[in-house]
């Protein structure tokens, strides 16, 4: 267990900050340690308190974003000010050393950081400006004849590997980004019919009902079940059956609104969240919904039909989500006993 848990216990490790925040901690401790240790060796052993400043300057920082971190500050400030922080130590100890004895090779480590904390645009020109202005720095330096040791052919192979760096790290972002979003969606996805799976459903559910509670609004959720679903897999196969629920899901794509929230909720059931709606309204989508697959849930030429139940949650200080649940599952099983086909709600 990490000990920034105790600060943040709604980051867990499936968090995508998570690993963001790990690594503003370690820079943060890694700082904290080497800037007090490195400047109290400079007062007491070396005599070089003007560098012991720059030190204790780095240290007071690295502190201070420590503290506004936990005391739960935005991650987005404190992505920025460690990299500032980072920038500026460089940057002084570059101008320090006056380029001696490949000073300028520390600047190189601001790219990996800056393109974590940062992401790929603010990254790429962060990165850009610091090594741009390091290679200008160098320029001037090999022009003043400030040190024997620095050339233009030095000049060019930091340029070479600055940029290298930027267009490597942005590359490396980039397919970061894009795996994780993968991952991100497969994780919410139900494999055969591509709608949500079931616990996207629960978090979604959670999170519009939260939401309502704030705005004092209604949420309705429609339960969802094609009627007599085993005859079709016993006549025409599993495979067929599958194909079934394909187009049934497509035909409830095109019919809920864009702000409803369509998920597998098990086997041949599915669960429509419908924020701000109220009982009535929902209804007519049920309706809607009923309609639309009789007309146009036709697969390898199998009609089906489905039943609904719906329930409506109200900010009464009463409704739960369990009971929500409950009272929709009712209202299918009684639109099941009724005859199928059709959508009961709440009397
Ligand atoms: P009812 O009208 O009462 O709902 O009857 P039903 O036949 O639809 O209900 P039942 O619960 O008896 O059967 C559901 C069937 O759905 C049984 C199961 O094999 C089938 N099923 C569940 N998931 C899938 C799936 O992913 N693919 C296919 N092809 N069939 C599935
Ligand atoms: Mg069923
Ligand atoms: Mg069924």
């Amino acid at each position: 267990m990490k000990f920034w848990r105790k600060y943040h216990p709604d980051i867990d490790a499936a968090d995508p900050r998570y690993k963001q925040v790990s690594l503003i901690y370690s820079i943060l401790l890694i700082m904290i340690a080497y800037f007090g240790i490195i400047g109290t060796l400079n007062i007491t052993l070396f005599d070089a308190p003007e560098i012991a400043f720059f030190d204790y300057l780095g240290l007071t920082l690295a502190v201070s974003i420590l503290w506004f971190v936990n005391k739960g500050g935005n991650f987005k400030v404190a992505s920025w000010a460690v990299i500032i922080a980072i920038a500026t130590i460089l940057l002084a100890f570059v101008h320090l050393a006056e380029g001696r004895n490949y000073s300028l090779m520390w600047v190189t480590i601001l790219p990996p950081f800056a393109f974590f904390l940062l992401g790929r645009r603010d990254g790429s020109w962060v990165s850009a400006i610091i090594l741009g202005y390091c290679s200008w720095y160098m320029y001037q330096l090999i022009n003043q004849q400030v040190t024997a040791n620095l050339s233009l052919g030095a000049l060019f192979n930091f340029i070479e590997v600055a940029t290298a760096q930027v267009f490597l790290f942005r590359f490396y972002e980039n397919s970061r980004q894009e795996a994780y979003d993968q991952l991100q969606k497969t994780a919410i996805t139900d494999p055969l019919t591509k709608v949500f799976n079931r616990l996207h459903l629960d978090n979604t559910l959670s999170a519009v009902i939260s939401q309502a509670n704030r705005a004092n609004q209604p949420v309705s959720v429609l339960l969802l079940d094609v009627d007599h679903f085993k005859d079709v897999n016993d006549k025409y196969g599993h495979l067929i059956g599958d194909k079934v629920l394909i187009k049934l899901c497509d035909v409830l794509r095109d019919t809920i609104r864009e702000t409803d929230s369509l998920g597998r909720w098990g086997g041949e059931e599915f669960l429509v969240i419908c924020p701000n709606t109220n009982q009535q309204q929902a209804m007519q989508l049920g309706q809607r919904i009923i309609e639309n697959v009789r007309a146009e849930a036709i697969e390898n030429n199998i009609h089906i039909t489905v039943s609904i139940g719906t329930a409506t949650y109200t900010n009464n200080g009463t409704d739960t989500i369990d009971q929500l649940l409950l009272s929709a599952d009712e209202n299918l099983y009684r639109a099941k006993h009724g005859g199928r086909d059709q959508v009961l709600g709440m009397p």
